[in-house]
């Protein structure tokens, strides 16, 4: 039942089935690995389960490699690793659980590896395979994980509520695998994740989060954040967003549900990036909107600075969710703020300065603004999509002509602050951000060209006007 492994994998296995059968301790690879394989998906991570001590077996198979792999252990845990080759082996005792309503951290005792697979998540991932030698390579299904996996369904092995109500966290696996797995939740066991999808409070941020990036970084994140939509987790973990769902009608007039539009703005964007922080753009796009909504009379419904809003909300949003709070908030910020701006130069007659002002804005962020912005084009009319997208590379032509020409990307005016401070004998203070942010709107709006000379000259008269003089 080695199905899918490599050679090195087998002999690996083999070694380790050797070093149990010194020690009379039965094994079994079990998990993820077993499910991986069988469905042909990469894998390095493999999971043994033995009757026994798990640091001790690790410790005999590494005595069997030479070089001798070094083996990492938590005693609390019982559980030892080694890396062979590029796989990352983990090796445990056999295990049963049992639950408190308050933890999803279960009291632990030694189990079979009936008990074992009891435990697991979902019937794919309780197979295993034994490494003994009596049925050696013999698949052991207690739950018909095999026909699952032929059907791509998901379900618990035991009662779906109690499964979830014990850990949470399984409610949101549930889901990251559906999203990676393109598997179908089986109707008992998501409609068991609405039942119980308040426990997830019981759930670190820190978990919560680490799922729904892992859903954000699948080929078609829609389809995961979908279900999290539809089973009243997002509701919980990201109120957010559930804000943008639906769309409302006033005298016959409505507007695009936000919340399927942010859906398709990702995975349209899924397509060209593999960026977390990008698509975290995507999906924040748009996160103003509700608070901006208005009717206007006679207009229909408008969202006038849901830009800025929403850049605004993107920092508590981040908190909240424990994402980081670096450079990448800033990213997700800046796109967001600016996700309007290359769309909005189709609507004018493209100025230059206009083309300048965006390249400088966005600096070395502009490839990324372009793809979210080129994402956000979303409509049923595929005509109104295909003359949208036309107008769009009419810009990102023109955009290319400027920086050509300006090299405004990365760009710093001739003259700094310290230059102007020197010149005029000045302290730093308000007089020279007043010439210095002068000098860059005039370059900016084709006021005075982009060279020393002109800025030197710009800012003699600029500094005339606020009385100063060069000194020396
Ligand atoms: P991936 O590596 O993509 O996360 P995986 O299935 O290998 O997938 P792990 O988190 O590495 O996931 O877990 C390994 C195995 O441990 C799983 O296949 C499953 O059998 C079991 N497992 C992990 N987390 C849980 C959980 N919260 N509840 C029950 N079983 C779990």
């Amino acid at each position: 039942m080695f199905i899918n492994c490599s050679d090195r994998e087998l002999f690996i296995l083999k070694k380790i089935a050797n070093a149990a059968k010194d020690l009379q301790m039965p094994a079994y690879l079990i998990g993820g690995f077993v499910r991986d394989k069988i469905i042909g998906r990469k894998t390095k991570d493999a999971d043994i389960v033995c009757l026994g001590d798990g640091i001790q077996l690790a410790d005999k198979v590494a005595e069997r490699f030479s070089p001798k792999p070094h083996v990492s252990f938590f005693k609390n845990f019982g559980t030892a690793q080694i890396k062979l080759s590029d796989l990352e082996i983990e090796f445990v005792g056999a295990r049963k659980e049992s639950y408190r309503s308050d933890s999803r951290k279960p009291a632990v005792e030694p189990g079979t590896i009936e008990d074992d697979q009891n435990r697991r998540d979902f019937t794919i991932n309780a197979l295993a395979i034994s490494l003994n030698d009596a049925d050696y390579g013999q698949l052991l299904d207690p739950f018909n994980g095999m026909e699952d996996l032929e059907n791509k369904i998901l379900r618990t092995p035991l009662e779906p509520a109690q499964t979830f109500s014990d850990d949470p966290l399984r409610m949101m696996r549930a889901i990251r695998f559906a999203a990676q797995l393109n598997f179908t939740i089986h109707p008992e066991t998501f409609a068991a994740i609405g039942e119980m999808k308040d426990r997830i409070r019981i759930v670190s941020q820190e978990r919560i989060t680490d799922e729904f990036n892992k859903i954000m970084l699948t080929d078609k994140p829609s389809v995961g954040l979908d279900l999290l939509y539809k089973s009243g987790l997002l509701q919980l973990i990201f109120p957010e967003m559930v804000e943008l769902a639906g769309a409302e009608y006033i005298d016959g007039k409505g507007h695009k549900d936000n919340f399927y539009h942010t859906l398709q703005v990702i995975d349209n964007i899924c397509i060209n990036t593999k960026d977390l922080w990008l698509r975290w753009a995507a999906l924040l796009h748009d996160i103003g909107k509700p608070a901006t909504k208005r009717f206007e009379e006679g207009h229909g419904w408008t969202f006038h600075g849901h830009e800025v809003v929403g850049a605004r909300m993107v920092p508590k949003i981040f908190a909240k969710l424990k994402l980081p709070l670096s450079e990448k908030m800033k990213f997700v910020q800046k796109l967001v703020e600016l996700h309007l701006r290359p769309i909005s130069l189709t609507k004018e007659n493209i100025t230059d300065s206009a083309v300048r002002r965006l390249l400088f804005d966005a600096g070395e962020d502009i490839d990324a603004l372009m793809l979210l912005c080129s994402a956000d084009i979303t409509s049923k009319n595929k005509y109104k999509v295909k003359r949208y997208q036309q107008n769009f590379q009419l810009v990102k032509e023109r955009m290319q002509a400027v920086e050509e020409s300006d090299r405004i990307r990365n760009w710093q005016p001739p003259i700094t602050g310290e230059m102007i401070m020197q010149i005029f004998g000045l302290k730093p203070g308000r007089n020279v951000g007043i010439i210095k942010d002068a000098i860059r709107e005039a370059i900016l709006d084709g006021e005075i060209s982009n060279n020393y000379d002109a800025a030197y000259q710009f800012m003699l008269r600029k500094a005339e006007e606020l009385q100063l003089q060069p000194v020396g």
